[in-house]
């Protein structure tokens, strides 16, 4: 079984190398055709016999797989964010599914699996410059909706036991109590989550906690809605009754702006939600990898993501910038006692995981899922496999090809960069990060952009919409990002389509 196993592996990996020095993919969206011949192949109803292997993956391949986008396998596909998958961590992910070891319990006796995870977030750690034994409560989650779940769920333990009579009252849990009852017996009748251009997934998770979408309070300064009005902020966290999380946006989903410009604005939040019990919870989804910069070109995102540190709680996600597939996120907290007081599986002691003196904890306990993917392993073997130069330059090259767009944009006379900003192109530029958010100054022509430029089938990016209008977003973020290679087909997409614009 064994060598069969073997056998398997390395014809798998044969496979995966070779699809990898294919070229990429001509096309960025399937044609018409190619969607409704899959249609027409799906299977309707399960087969009584089997169709076998063979004919399964005929099927697949054939009939199936040419009615897909080319996603993260071409550099070209700004839509979402979408990342790539590096070669490491595509073979690695290759050998989860292989040994489909389940990463649940901590048994240091039977498999290196759960030490694996958490070197790779210690790895992690340090690749964003944080110290990993400030960061004792770390997992990985399918994805950043999911690792903001987890923060709002550790800030609401926090908070509310931060409000009972005595402070981090642990008797006065919510994942002992339920929310209703902790609430009445620390004396607050409402929970707040205080931020400033949240992704839409913070809402989500509210709602999924019982604290409500109506619980996420939005206080941007009038003309920088990123940014906090700290007056509003200091007359929210001191209302009496009311428990708050501070939610971070670490770099915005549609401009790429980030909520805090430096260290002083991260310490004088921590210092106000200190004095009022808050949690500081970042959304850094795609935003925090900005820690990876050193260059002075770069100072503004380094700037930017200054300060972090300062958070309780940060989200980010593997399957954007690190280039890892997809259902992967990670979550970091510096609260351990926290995590079990809200992640706890009690009673189960087939699940106990004895006594273990390398700190490590039973991810079961200290996240949502029990039985789990060994989604850690492309993530360790991305980062070993690269090392923090190699990642540094991936966000280089993405952030100098965005950069590349927003000049033409800006130069051009057809489209106009947004938000609009004043001031030279130099400080325009110094902003951006690996986000480009634009339209067409031709109303008419802005209405149908993003779909023309879909049309074209050479890149793909999102629609949006900014001001009421529609709007235009590249997300740059594939590991293969090349910029004399991949500027002149955006700039002939974009020019090819304003020439054509009176047609
Ligand atoms: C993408 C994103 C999310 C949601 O992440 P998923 O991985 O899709 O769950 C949350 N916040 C920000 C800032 C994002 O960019």
């Amino acid at each position: 079984m064994e060598a069969q196993g073997h056998e398997t592996f390395s014809k798998l990996s044969a496979a995966i190398a070779q699809l990898h020095t294919k070229a990429q993919p001509p096309e960025v969206l399937p044609r018409s055709t190619a969607l409704d011949n899959a249609r027409s192949k799906l299977q309707p109803h399960l087969p009584s016999t089997g169709i076998g292997l063979e004919q399964t993956i005929r099927h697949l391949q054939e009939e199936i797989a040419p009615a897909f986008n080319a996603s993260s396998r071409s550099p070209n596909y700004y839509g979402f964010v979408t990342g790539g998958i590096t070669p490491a961590a595509a073979l690695a992910d290759n050998l989860v599914t292989h040994y489909d070891q389940n990463v649940q319990v901590h048994l240091p006796k039977e498999t290196i699996a759960t030490e694996v995870e958490d070197r790779a977030l210690s790895l992690l750690c340090e690749l964003l410059d944080f110290d990993p034994t400030q960061w004792p409560h770390r997992i990985f989650t399918t994805g950043a909706t999911a690792s903001n779940v987890l923060g709002l769920a550790c800030g609401r333990e926090y908070i509310i036991a931060e409000a009972s009579a005595h402070r981090t009252d642990a008797e006065n849990s919510v994942g002992e109590l339920g929310i209703v009852e902790a609430m009445r017996k620390a004396g607050i009748d409402e929970i707040q989550i205080l931020t400033t251009v949240p992704h839409s997934s913070l809402s989500k998770a509210a709602s999924i906690l019982g604290l409500g979408r109506a619980s996420v309070k939005c206080i941007g300064q009038e003309g920088a809605s990123h940014k906090f009005d700290m007056k509003l902020l200091k007359k929210l966290l001191e209302q009496p009754g009311a428990a708050s999380i501070v939610a971070v946006s670490a770099s915005e989903v549609n401009t790429g702006l980030f909520a805090t410009s430096g260290v002083a604005e991260m310490q004088e939040l921590r210092k106000l939600c200190d004095m009022y019990g808050a949690w500081i919870h970042i959304d850094g989804a795609f935003g925090i990898l900005g820690r990876v910069l050193t260059d002075p070109k770069y100072e503004r995102i380094r700037q930017a993501c200054a300060g972090l540190d300062l958070a309780d709680s940060i989200t980010g996600d593997g399957h954007k910038l690190l280039n890892v597939p997809y259902d992967c996120g990670f979550f970091l907290s510096r609260h351990r006692n926290i995590a079990e007081r809200v992640f706890r599986n009690p009673n189960a002691s087939y699940l106990a995981s004895g006594n273990n003196s390398d700190g490590i904890m039973s991810p079961l306990n200290v996240g949502l899922e029990n039985s789990r993917r060994f989604r850690a392993l492309p993530v360790y073997a991305s980062l070993l496999c690269y090392g923090q130069g190699g990642y540094r330059d991936m966000l280089e090259r993405q952030i100098n090809l965005t950069r590349g767009i927003a000049r033409f944009i800006t130069e051009s006379d057809d489209f106009e960069l947004l938000p609009v900003f004043d001031g030279s192109m130099e400080e325009v530029l110094s902003n951006i990060y690996i986000i480009v958010l634009f339209r067409a100054k031709d109303e008419k022509l802005n209405e149908q952009l993003v779909n023309k430029i879909k049309a074209t089938r050479k890149i793909y990016l999102s629609g949006t919409s900014w001001d009421g209008k529609p709007a235009c977003r590249f997300a740059v973020s594939n590991w293969m990002t090349d910029v004399d290679r991949d500027l002149p087909i955006i700039r002939k997409v974009l020019q090819d389509i304003s020439e054509d614009k009176e047609s």
